[in-house]
């Protein structure tokens, strides 16, 4: 048994002051406002369910900040893809686990205690499967565990280069696997899984441009319980080759060709009508919102007023990695409808509500939901995953705590965290990760190396 004390904290119910938390073998076993401090107690100032990052590719955090050049013509997420392709032809086993682990790192200082691991990246450079067929799968899992973050592997379901089976390019082949492969991949992915104390797994049928309808009914109904993740709607192209493919855009034909629910995750969700809005958020599947990466590739704005007002469910990922920051992400997405609509404080909904606080609390659940844990929540039963606010080295003069979510969403970003711990463990004290030394070293190393060939 540990205890946790934060002289403020986020509770389902509101902020409540001097609380303590008994914790027993990872999971939150009772919570007590206006409890007094005891000796031995693990104690903070302020204590925030830790937020999960619903949507990554890690190794893409290897490339963070090589898509930034002018190139020839018009450059778009499709000219950013070649340099993704280009990137991965020099991965291994070994650079793909060393990336992973500096990203988790990075998430648990940047204040996300939980990942969806969206891994696409299955082969050998040549788009031979390993032994294996889930070897990296398990290097991500490896990643997970040598850092602590509570993970939720998405093996992805890839098997053509675009709408109506068009044919794989080269930058493909290492992702490529028919049905069959998918259900070896699936299984090695879940062992994986299962050897890391708290991990989960769903499955993630890459996108409607990568997968056929045929292998999307097979794949949903051969997986009844868990997530299911899929890319949709994220840039006008996809949505036009999509019309031209199907006469339907994509969430419209994915709403007419499986039922979605709570346990769908539908990432980007960037192009859709008020109609097909209203059908995600109806529908209890959860859009998957990568703010800061959205951004970078120019896919376009989220239409969050009409999510908002059918009551539908939202959360943010760092999908690119390209930087990673959960007040960061929740501030992007703020920030974009700001920009689009020519208005301020858009997520809360009723006057006078912090806007951090409806921004964190909204990708709290839809979070939670997307990957199917019981995180997201300072109560009994949940996860004790915390994230401690109050660094001793940063200066906010800020004592109240509504106010101090939003200073740290909005003005101090992961400079305001102190501590952070993933079932009840200690990962991060005062802002640093406890394995830095040794993963960042490692991560400069691979680095280092792929430059060089
Ligand atoms: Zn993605």
């Amino acid at each position: 048994m540990t205890r946790f004390f934060f002289q403020s904290a986020l509770l389902p119910g509101g902020w409540a002051r001097n609380v303590a938390v008994r914790v027993e073998n990872g999971t939150i076993i009772t919570v007590e406002p206006d409890a007094k401090a005891a000796t031995g107690d693990f104690a903070g100032f302020l204590g925030l369910p830790g937020l999960a990052s619903l949507h990554s590719h890690t190794f893409q955090r290897g490339m963070a900040g090589l898509g930034e050049v002018r190139g020839q013509g018009e450059d778009s997420f499709w000219s950013w893809r070649q340099v993704m392709y280009r990137f991965l032809g020099v991965l291994g086993p070994d650079e793909v686990e060393a990336i992973a682990a500096q990203a988790f790192m990075e998430m648990l200082e940047g204040g996300f205690t939980a990942v969806g691991e969206f891994h696409y990246l299955h082969h050998a450079p040549d788009g031979t499967p390993y032994d294996d067929v889930g070897e990296l799968s398990g290097r991500i899992a490896a990643a997970a565990d040598q850092t602590g973050i509570g993970l939720t592997l998405l093996p992805v379901l890839y098997q053509q280069g675009g709408f109506g089976g068009a044919a794989p390019n080269q930058g493909q082949k290492r992702f490529l696997n028919s049905l069959d492969q998918y259900g070896s991949l699936f299984e090695s992915a879940a062992r994986a899984a299962q050897r890391l104390p708290d991990a989960n797994i769903g499955i993630a049928p890459h996108s409607l441009r990568a997968v056929s309808p045929q292998a999307l009914t097979e794949i949903v109904a051969g997986h009844s319980r868990g997530p299911i993740h899929i890319h949709i709607a994220e840039q006008v192209r996809e949505v036009e080759d999509c019309i031209a493919w199907s006469g339907r855009r994509p969430v419209e034909w994915l709403g007419d060709h499986v039922a979605l629910d709570r346990r769908w995750c539908l990432i980007h969700a960037t192009h859709m009508t008020p109609h097909e809005g209203r059908l995600v958020a109806r529908s209890g599947a959860v859009a998957g919102l990568c703010p800061l990466t959205e951004a970078n590739l120019g896919d376009g704005i989220f239409d969050a007023p009409t999510m908002l007002k059918n009551g539908g469910a939202f959360g943010v990922g760092t999908d690119s990695n390209v930087q990673i920051t959960a007040p960061g992400e929740l501030r992007q997405l703020e920030y974009s409808q700001r920009l689009a609509l020519k208005a301020r404080n858009i997520f809360p909904r009723d006057a006078g509500t912090s806007t951090g606080e409806a921004l964190y609390r909204g990708a709290l659940s839809g979070g939670a939901r997307a990957l199917g844990r019981k995180i997201g929540g300072i109560e009994p039963g949940q996860r004790a995953d915390f994230v401690v606010l109050g660094r001793e080295a940063c200066d906010a003069p800020i004592h109240d705590p509504a106010a101090m979510l939003d200073y740290y969403v909005f003005v101090a970003d992961k400079l305001l965290i102190a501590d952070v711990y993933v079932a009840g463990a200690l990962r991060v004290r005062q802002g640093h990760h406890i394995a830095r030394e040794a993963i960042a070293a490692r991560y400069r190393r691979v680095l280092q190396r792929l430059k060089d060939s």
